[in-house]
């Protein structure tokens, strides 16, 4: 396996390590192959909300599991997860379940390229849409970390309809607008950034965005991949009041399975196959194992006060390292958004992607390192996000603040 892993952030080489091969995990814990356990804060890049191993969620697997693990076929709990999507994202009339992320932006794109007939695309610098070779210009996660924002394999021709606009700068946008207005069919963002790090939009630019999108006869997608059901049950959307056409959800919605989604107003999404001429497909597509774990998972975000908990406990977090920030002099950047932040080792606030790679990535490893060894997992990158879960306790929380002190006190 190239680096050893599939999928590259995990081979640690951003940080200049060797990858941890997990053995298990439970709850806001994990075990090494080596016989090391460590607090978990990647969480499997977003997914697992609730910790590892939920007893609600294996139960809903286990139960699945044992009525077949794919038919082939329609099945009940791709209604049921389907209405528990809809009833959270009110953009929401319409939905198609994929098997990743990054179908979902693709379909999205292909889509609004279809209902606009319309080819040009506006994306973000910095922001991660799935690996879709035309979404993979100055993309944010590995790409970012790895140096490649463009990948090579990608002909230039499929990536020439791709604009590239600044995040939290609308007159970037505005720009792009002026040059290709009738040519452009759609506007994808992460509503919160998160794939180059943590990075809220200021205030009054996704209003801005929805605003010029609507006026250009554009379609406006989220990819709320990460903030679906993280910042809330209806997202960013719901958290900034702010409606796209188009909504992509993944991660969370499978509870730790592979899964992607799709979904916005029923005019557009009419245009999908069998209904309409938009072809999209997938053999593992509402994959009863997968809908069965997002069911139970979105089930328990519905509990009362949930969200409340978690963002409660991981403000106390980023509030004990910006304590520690200050005691020990350190120049840097907590960007935070619900239960999801990013410290960036810069003195440059951080409001997009250029900024962003301001940031010290030697430190962020010294400190990764530490952290690491002192049995705390935040992500081997600088520019991804660190994620807390309702399984994680005042305990652990201030295991990881002891252990952040001695990391950050070491590379001082
Ligand atoms: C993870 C992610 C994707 C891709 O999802 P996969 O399931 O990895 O294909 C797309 N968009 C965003 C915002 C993501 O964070």
């Amino acid at each position: 396996m190239p680096g050893g892993v599939n999928s590259p952030v995990r081979s640690f080489r951003a940080v200049e390590g060797t990858p941890v091969f997990i053995k298990k995990a439970k709850g806001a814990w994990a075990w090494d192959e080596d016989g090391n356990k460590y607090i978990d804060y990647v969480a499997s890049w977003g997914p697992l909300i609730l910790g590892h191993a939920h007893p609600e969620v294996v139960r809903a697997i286990k139960k699945a599991a044992e009525k077949g693990t794919s038919y082939g076929a329609p099945c009940e709990k791709e209604v049921d997860l389907a209405n528990l999507i809809l009833k959270s994202f009110l953009s929401i009339d319409m939905i198609r379940m994929t098997s990743s992320g990054t179908e979902a932006t693709m379909s999205a794109v292909r889509l609004a390229r279809a209902y606009t007939k319309r080819d040009f695309i506006v994306k973000f610098e910095g922001c991660y849409h799935g690996h879709a070779d035309y979404l993979l210009v100055k993309a944010g996660s590995g790409a970012t970390t790895f140096g490649t924002p463009s990948s090579p394999g990608v002909p230039r021709e499929f990536t020439e309809r791709t604009l590239l606009a600044k995040y939290n700068n609308i007159q970037s946008v505005e720009n792009l607008f002026a040059k290709h207005r009738n040519e452009i069919a759609c506007v994808l963002i992460e509503p919160v950034a998160a794939n180059m790090g943590v990075v809220p939009p200021k205030k009054g630019f996704l209003q801005d965005l929805r605003k010029i999108t609507e006026d250009a006869g554009m379609l406006l997608i989220f990819d709320e991949v990460i903030t679906g059901f993280r910042l809330g049950l209806g997202g960013a959307q719901k958290t900034y009041g702010v409606t796209p056409d188009i909504t992509c959800l993944g991660k969370i919605i499978g509870g730790g399975l592979p899964v992607g989604a799709y979904g916005g107003k029923k005019e557009i999404m009419s245009l999908v196959a069998p209904i309409g001429p938009v072809y999209q497909a997938g053999t593992l597509s509402g994959n009863p194992l997968a809908m069965s774990a997002g069911v139970a998972t979105l089930t328990k975000l519905r509990e009362k006060g949930i969200y409340k908990r978690l963002n409660e406990l991981t403000q106390f977090l980023v509030e004990g390292l910006r304590e520690i920030l200050e005691k020990l002099h350190i120049e840097a950047q907590l960007n935070s958004v619900g239960s999801m932040f990013t410290l960036f080792f810069t003195d440059c606030e951080v409001v997009d992607y250029e900024s962003a790679l301001t940031s010290n990535t030697k430190m962020y490893s010294g400190f990764f390192k530490n952290l690491l060894s002192a049995g705390i997992m935040f992500p081997p990158s600088q520019f991804e996000a660190v994620f807390a879960s309702l399984a994680h306790t005042e305990k652990e929380i201030d295991m990881t603040l002891k252990a952040a002190y001695n990391a950050l006190k070491k590379i001082k």
